[in-house]
């Protein structure tokens, strides 16, 4: 039997949250359905670990260019647990925990549309007047020629390609 919502939202990254949280504050009936992690690649895999792994080096740099101050010593352990800190250890049980309080349904796993108004997600058939697909994007590498030799064997972006000798090398891949 099928359950019925006046949205459901695919994908709960960034986009898909901000879109949940508003439906929810109108007062709409709101089904998230999410594959992995609510909070998407940002929360994961991207903005927050990244950030959180770049300050401390570029405290470091600070530092070292102010005059009177010891240089601060790296400490990848401490900065690894801080990062896994932030990215709440690849657990989003209080989000799920937290939109479901809000009145959300929220479903772990993969949606797929299946005709108008209607998804399968997981062994859940979904049918809903709104869909809001916000599933994301994936990379495209685009035909520029040379860019190949900046490539390695799994399609990412070489770094010594990127730091190659010749300057037109150098070019080629982006370096000036
Ligand atoms: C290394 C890196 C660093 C970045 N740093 C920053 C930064 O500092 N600041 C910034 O603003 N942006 C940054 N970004 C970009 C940012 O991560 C993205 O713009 C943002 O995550 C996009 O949000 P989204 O909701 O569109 O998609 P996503 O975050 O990709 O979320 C989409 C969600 O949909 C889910 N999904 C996909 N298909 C399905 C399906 N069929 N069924 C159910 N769920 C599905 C996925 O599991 C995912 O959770 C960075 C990106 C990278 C790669």
């Amino acid at each position: 039997m099928s359950e019925h919502f006046d949205v459901a939202v695919l994908g709960m990254g960034p986009g898909g949250e901000v879109a949940a949280g508003r439906l929810l504050k109108a007062g709409k009936t709101v089904a998230v359905i999410e594959r992995e992690l609510i909070g998407g690649e940002c929360a994961y895999w991207a903005c927050i670990p990244s950030k959180t792994l770049l300050r401390a080096p570029e405290a470091g740099i600070e530092a070292r260019r102010a005059a009177g101050v010891a240089a601060p010593e790296l400490d990848w352990k401490e900065s690894s647990e801080y990062r896994d800190y932030m990215i709440r250890n690849l657990d989003d049980s209080a989000q799920v925990d937290g939109y479901a309080s809000q009145g959300a349904t929220v479903i772990k796993a993969e949606a797929r549309i299946t005709g108008p108004g209607t998804i399968q997600a997981g062994n859940r058939e979904i049918r809903a007047d709104n869909i809001i697909i916000a599933t994301g994007s994936e990379a495209v590498i685009p035909t520029l020629e040379g860019l190949d030799d900046c490539m390695d064997e799994q399609g990412n972006l070489h770094r010594h390609g990127v730091a190659g000798d010749s300057n037109s090398h150098r070019r080629q891949c982006g370096r000036y």
